[in-house]
This record gives C-alpha cells, structure tokens and sequence, in this order.
C-alpha cells in the first residue's frame, strides 16, 4: 500500500522544515488530503505511527484534515464538487471531467515546541 511510502515522505519533508528550528519537539503535523487522492486516512495514520516509532517524530500528532475535490466537465464546462462515488458531471453525466483539486496531499501545518530539559 503507498500510504507507507506517503509517511515516509511525509516525515522526511518534516524533518527538512524544522531541521532550522533548532532543537524542537514536533508535537503534530496537519496535512490536508484531497477526496481523491487514493489516500485512506486511517491507512496513513497507522503508517505513520509504524514509520514514525523510534524516530524524533515517535510523539508527533498526526492531524488528517480532507478537502473535497473539484473538476471541471470537459463536455459542458460545468465545474463542481465531485463525488468519489459518482465520477461523473452532474449536469449532462459526462465523465470527460478534468481534475482542478483535490488530488494531492499537502503539510500545512507543523506545530513545534523548544525541547523541554528534563
Ligand atoms: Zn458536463
């Protein structure tokens, strides 16, 4: 399942952006995933943990955020929120759609904590 290699890219991507922050704790990460991008949120979830667990990341939060996807009917111009049970134009049902969003999975936020000495 590529949820695997989505978390391992996702923490290598962490870990660049904060690799100038200093010596901070990672306490979540929010990632936005697009209603058709294949990814299963649960599935990445549990990736996460697996490719996160004895890493600086093992306490790191992993928030899921999904946003509809939209496209545009390629036969009638229509553009709209499309279901990912009904690929299809809602006003004349072609499926000649072109994708706008929604197809990707993007960071959008990491929340970060200076490193308590114990
Ligand atoms: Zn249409």
């Amino acid at each position: 399942m590529h949820e695997m290699g989505l978390a391992d890219a996702m923490m290598k991507t962490a870990r660049r952006i904060v690799k100038d922050e200093g010596d901070v704790v990672v306490q979540s990460i929010t990632v936005e995933l697009g209603d058709l991008s294949g990814v299963v949120p649960r599935f990445l979830t549990e990736c996460w943990e697996a490719v996160s667990d004895g890493t600086e990341f093992e306490d790191t939060e992993l928030i899921l955020h999904t946003v509809p996807a939209t496209a545009n009917c390629m036969d009638c111009g229509h553009t709209f929120v499309v279901s990912v049970d009904d690929l299809r134009c809602p006003q004349c049902r072609s499926d000649k759609l072109k994708p706008l969003s929604g197809q990707d999975m993007t960071i959008t936020e990491i929340q970060v904590a200076d490193r308590e000495d114990e």
